[in-house]
């Protein structure tokens, strides 16, 4: 049995402990900040591929996360729940390549938010992230780990037979060997819920990146991603722009009043770092840049990192191997990515019916 070290307690820490920990390492988490606090909290928390690139490895960790977060979804004690939406499109072609991690999907045109305004229609997994998280950290300390609140300057400060990095964007720092990382801010504003229930994205709003997230009382409505920026206030004229752009395209926010506000940097890189790192004298595994997909990506990213572990020789107590045997809401067989290319039909390929009652 390893002793861990994982630094951050973001979403990505944390999922990351629940796996090794699951596996029968001893884990602590050393974090400078308690996820509540973190960029994970801001987070609309659909799951939705935003702002990463779409690799083979980040579509099969979004398959797997959408399975997990399907499951966590049965207890509402999780904060998680499968909800229908919309992603839009403006485009004549749109990069569809992300829907091959859903179990089925519709595409569909002529939309009321607009002339020539298409989409992928689907049921995903939103996490309700103060509930979620809370959820998380309870789940991982039950497991045994402990979380200590400490800022970390280098990898070398912390202890432990091995150390995870899941600092969110500050991990390219404390591992010192990445200059491809860089903060994408997102503004949010969150508004009363007046009963709503379906989302909606709309990346290619010429008027700028809009989103519309229901969760059990509020509405997080989005957004921006400026790549670069490290500001972290709240910009009333950016909200004034969010507003107005919601509110055009679901009138029913009009008079919602707004609950709250917030600003996230997203951790931005080239790819998804999650890979062993040479130089530091132990073994050091890099989980981080996950962009505007970290729920998304987040259980299969741990899982991923449990695996390098056990094939770093790294095996929990009782040689457990840490992985979730159970079967996906969906039933992961393999096969998935068929479903999803036949899916644009509308058909739901696991049974054959019509996939419109998804919507319903
Ligand atoms: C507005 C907005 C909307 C978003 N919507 C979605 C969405 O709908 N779906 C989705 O999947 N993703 C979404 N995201 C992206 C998602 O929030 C991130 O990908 C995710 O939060 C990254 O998690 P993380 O754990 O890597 O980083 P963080 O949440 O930033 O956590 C990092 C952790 O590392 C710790 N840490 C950092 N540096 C140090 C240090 N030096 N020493 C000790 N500890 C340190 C921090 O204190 C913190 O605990 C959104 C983000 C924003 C901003």
């Amino acid at each position: 049995m390893s002793s861990v070290t994982v630094v951050g307690a973001g979403v990505i820490g944390l999922s990351v402990a629940h796996e090794l920990a699951a596996a029968g390492h001893r884990v602590r988490i050393v974090a400078a900040r308690d996820a509540a606090a973190s960029v994970s909290a801001v987070a609309a928390a659909l799951w939705y591929p935003h702002d990463v690139a779409l690799t083979g490895e980040v579509l099969g960790a979004a398959r797997s996360t959408y399975d997990r977060l399907a499951r966590l979804a049965r207890d509402p004690a999780t904060g998680v729940r499968m909800r229908a939406g919309t992603v839009l499109s403006r485009r004549p072609e749109p990069d569809l390549s992300w829907t091959e991690a859903l179990p089925r999907y519709e595409t569909a045109t002529d939309l009321p938010h607009g002339p020539g305004v298409g989409g992928v229609r689907c049921v995903v997994p939103v996490a309700q992230t103060d509930v979620y998280l809370a959820w998380l950290r309870a789940s991982v300390l039950a497991l045994g780990v402990t979380i200590e609140s400490a800022e970390v300057g280098t990898v070398g400060d912390v202890g432990g037979d091995v150390v995870v990095v899941a600092a969110g964007l500050r991990s390219a720092e404390l591992l010192g060997d990445d200059d491809e990382a860089y903060p994408i801010r997102g503004q949010v504003v969150r508004l009363a819920n007046p009963g709503l229930t379906e989302w909606f994205t709309d990346g290619d709003n010429p008027a700028g990146l809009t989103y519309v997230v229901p969760r059990a009382h509020d509405v997080v409505c989005g957004g921006t991603g400026e790549v670069g920026s490290w500001d972290e206030r709240v910009d009333p004229a950016i909200e004034s722009g969010i507003l107005s752009r919601v509110r055009e395209l679901v009138p029913a926010l009009a008079d919602q009043p707004i609950l709250s506000r917030a600003v996230g940097l997203r951790p931005g890189r080239s790819r998804v770092r999650v890979e062993a790192v040479a130089g530091h004298g132990r073994p050091v595994f890099a989980c981080y840049g996950h962009g505007g997909a970290g729920f998304t990506l987040s259980w299969g990213t741990a899982t991923r990192i449990a695996e390098l572990l056990r094939a770093d020789g790294h095996n929990g107590a009782d040689g457990h191997n840490g992985t979730d045997g159970r079967k996906g809401a969906h039933g992961h067989n393999g096969a998935h990515g068929q479903n999803a290319a036949q899916g644009q039909n509308g058909t739901d390929r696991q049974n054959g019916t019509q996939a419109n009652s998804l919507y319903r």
